[in-house]
Formats: structure tokens, C-alpha cells, sequence
């Protein structure tokens, strides 16, 4: 399967779809996820247009696990949370819904199971709110 730009993650990255931004550089966004499994769900995608894991330059995803570092040291803060979860699926076998590589971030709490995978959408005001909390601690860490 190759790259197509009509994907959802393609289309945020246009500006042609609105997302909960929480961070921005040269090669790499952050938003929330839209249908959270838990509170804080945020998702980091690379620039570069690669379907998954296999398809992107080394640089390029350098860059975007930084980003991951980076923006799950604020959720981590936002959330108040000891554990956070990282997870990649590469492949529609592995579970992956999007075709855009992304990394999500989760951040987890003793006895909070996460909820079914791209399943529900959160109101759009709660996403703002979680995104605020997120951004203003990546603020305090600069
Ligand atoms: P995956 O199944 O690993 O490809 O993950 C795709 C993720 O994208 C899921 O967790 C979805 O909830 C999330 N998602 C789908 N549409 C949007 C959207 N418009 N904005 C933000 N997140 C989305």
C-alpha cells in the first residue's frame, strides 16, 4: 500500500481538518487523539508522509521520537501520571486505523483501564481543555 494524502492526519496537516494542537516544529505535531482511551490521549506525527514505521527517513523519525520525549514529559506533568504508555501500529494486522505514521501517548493511572481503540469521539471543548493543560506545561519546560 502506498502513501495517500486524503488520510485524516494528511488533511490536519493541511490545515483542511481541525485537531487540538499541543505542539509544533519543522518535522513534527502533536494533538489530542479525538477518540481518547483515556484523558490526555495525544498523538505525535512526523511530517514527512509515511504510511507507517518502515517508511519514513532515520532524520525524520529522530525528530518525531524527540517530539514523543517531549510532549510526553507535559502529559506526563498534565496528568499527573507515574506511567505513561507509548504505542505504535504499524500495519491494518497491528490494529492501525490511519495511515499516516503517529505515535500515541497515554498516560496511565493505577485502576483507569483504557477505553476500546478509535472507537468513541470526546467534545471538542474537553480536547481544548486537555490540550491547554499539555501546552502549558511544555511553556514551564522551555
Ligand atoms: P491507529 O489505529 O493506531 O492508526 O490510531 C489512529 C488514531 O487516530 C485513533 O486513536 C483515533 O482515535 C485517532 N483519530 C482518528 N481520527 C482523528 C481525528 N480527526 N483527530 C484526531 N485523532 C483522530
Amino acid at each position: 500500500m502506498s502513501y495517500s494524502t486524503d488520510n485524516i492526519f494528511a488533511k490536519i496537516l493541511r490545515a483542511e481538518a481541525p485537531a487540538a494542537k499541543v505542539y509544533e516544529d519543522a518535522k513534527t505535531l502533536a494533538f489530542m487523539d479525538a477518540m481518547p482511551q483515556v484523558p490526555g490521549h495525544t498523538l505525535v506525527i512526523p511530517k514527512y508522509p509515511s504510511e507507517d514505521l518502515f517508511g519514513i527517513p532515520p532524520d525524520d523519525l529522530a525528530a518525531t521520537i524527540k517530539s514523543v520525549q517531549l510532549v510526553g514529559r507535559a502529559v506526563r506533568a498534565a496528568f499527573e501520571s507515574t506511567g505513561i504508555m507509548i504505542a505504535q501500529l504499524s500495519g491494518r494486522e497491528a490494529g492501525q486505523t490511519v495511515f499516516h505514521l503517529h505515535f500515541h501517548i497515554l498516560p496511565r493511572h493505577h485502576g483507569l483501564e483504557l477505553k476500546f481503540h478509535a472507537r468513541e469521539f470526546e467534545d471538542i471543548a474537553v480536547l481544548e481543555s486537555h490540550a491547554q493543560k499539555i501546552r502549558d506545561q511544555l511553556a514551564r519546560q522551555s
